[in-house]
């Protein structure tokens, strides 16, 4: 995982761990707008899960914890990636995120598993997200976005945006009123439209998550959700986190 600084993230502070509750133990904002959101739901197993699995191998798992020998097993395990071990316990994060965040975040195929809103059953609330600063297209990498250099009308940009999205969200509440159904009139709304799902990883697909979208190639928006996910997550897994992020640092 990159350790470059994000600017933007204005994280709460974690609060009321409590393993297996189904509160929303803590909230974080990402995006600082205010909407966008991540929480921790609820979630199963700690670092002593990992070893007890690994060590079912030769039948120690029931031997008695050894912080030191543990942390050990558990580099060993990621550095040689014996990924399995890493898969007995949950994470269920609350995620609320624009539409193109999630397109992303759904590409996750394995070990993720997802419900989200309906826009059929609900109706969609106004909520869109507005970047606070536009970025310019990348010169040497097609998808990539780089600060603005100054050039670019970052209040022309705001106006046609925002502009977009009012029209839209109100040509939706239009053919509601008129009697169209939910599950037709959404198609007007943008890719900016925010969108609310439970996400439940496990700690290897989380950590193959967080590899793959806190990296300096991927979405500035993606990265710090992907950061927020770290975030909550790390002091449930605080042996396997210190591992991970070392053997991250080392490449
Ligand atoms: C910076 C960036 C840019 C991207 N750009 C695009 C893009 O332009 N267009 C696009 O469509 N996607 C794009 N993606 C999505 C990308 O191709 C992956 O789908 C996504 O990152 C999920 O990774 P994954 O397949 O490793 O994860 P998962 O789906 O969770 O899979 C985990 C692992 O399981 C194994 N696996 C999963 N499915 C299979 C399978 N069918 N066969 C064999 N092994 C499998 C692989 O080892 C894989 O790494 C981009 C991703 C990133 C990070």
């Amino acid at each position: 995982m990159s350790t470059e600084n994000l600017s933007n993230p204005n994280p709460t502070a974690l609060e009321n761990s409590h393993e297996g509750s189904h509160e929303h133990l803590s909230e974080l904002f990402p995006l600082s707008d205010g909407i966008g959101s991540v929480s921790l739901v609820q979630y199963v197993g700690d670092d002593s899960s990992i070893v007890r699995a690994a060590r079912v191998s030769f039948a120690g798992d029931l031997a008695p914890f050894d912080a030191e020998k543990d942390a050990k097993l558990i580099k060993y395990l990621l550095k040689h990636q014996h990924g399995s071990p890493f898969e007995h316990n949950l994470i269920t994060f609350r995620v609320r995120c624009p539409i193109f965040i999630d397109r992303q975040w759904v590409r996750h195929r394995v070990g993720v598993s997802k419900n989200e809103e309906s826009g059929r059953y609900i109706t969609l609330r106004e909520e869109c997200y507005i970047p606070g600063q536009f970025r310019i297209q990348a010169k040497n990498n097609r998808q990539a976005s780089r600060e603005d250099d100054g050039k670019l009308d970052q209040d022309k940009a705001h106006t046609l945006y925002k502009n977009a999205w009012k029209n839209a969200f109100q040509t939706y509440q239009s053919l509601l009123e008129l009697g169209v159904a939910r599950e037709q009139a959404r198609g007007v709304l943008p890719l900016s439209l925010y969108t609310s799902s439970y996400y439940t990883f496990n700690l290897r697909s989380l950590f193959h998550f967080l590899e793959l979208r806190d990296h300096e190639g991927a979405q500035w928006e993606i990265r710090l959700y992907a950061r927020a996910l770290a975030e909550l997550a790390e002091p449930l897994f605080p042996a396997a986190f210190a591992a991970w992020r070392e053997l991250h640092a080392e490449h």
